[in-house]
């Protein structure tokens, strides 16, 4: 499977100026790796880092994505309703137990999910992701 580029054709690129890796128009291609890009937040005209073809980057669709966050989000304001409180602050040097209500600095209040040694996963608002503890 490859990915059909052409000029005028959106690719990811790292982008020199904003120092960021977003959407680029591709403006040349030679020998079918993209040479040229112009970024689409500050316009700048680059040379494209790194070939295209190494990187089979499924683009996402942004309905599938919002639905499975929709989804999510649903599932954990179950999980919260349901959790036993009070809310535990989120600390890897705690442990804790499935169906405990933490709050973590970044990413808000989350229910454990499961636990394992040494780390618990657990469910926030966005996704489930897998938090360091002193579990046993
Ligand atoms: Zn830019």
């Amino acid at each position: 499977m490859t990915d059909r580029i052409s000029t005028g054709g959106d690719i990811d690129a790292y982008c020199t100026k904003c120092k960021l890796k977003l959407e680029h128009f591709v403006l040349a291609i030679v020998d079918g790796a993209v040479v040229k890009v112009k970024c689409k937040t500050c316009g700048s005209i680059h040379k494209f880092k790194g070939t295209p073809a190494a990187r089979p980057k499924a683009p996402r669709k942004p309905s599938t994505s919002a639905k499975s966050f929709v989804s999510t989000q649903a599932q954990w304001e179950t999980a919260v309703d349901t959790a036993h409180g009070p809310d535990l602050p989120y600390d890897m040097e705690s442990s804790f137990r499935a169906g405990d209500l933490i709050v973590h600095n970044f990413f808000g209040k989350g229910v454990v999910l499961k636990t394992y040694v040494g780390k618990c996963s657990v469910l926030f608002r966005d996704k489930e992701r897998l938090l360091a503890t002193s579990n046993t």
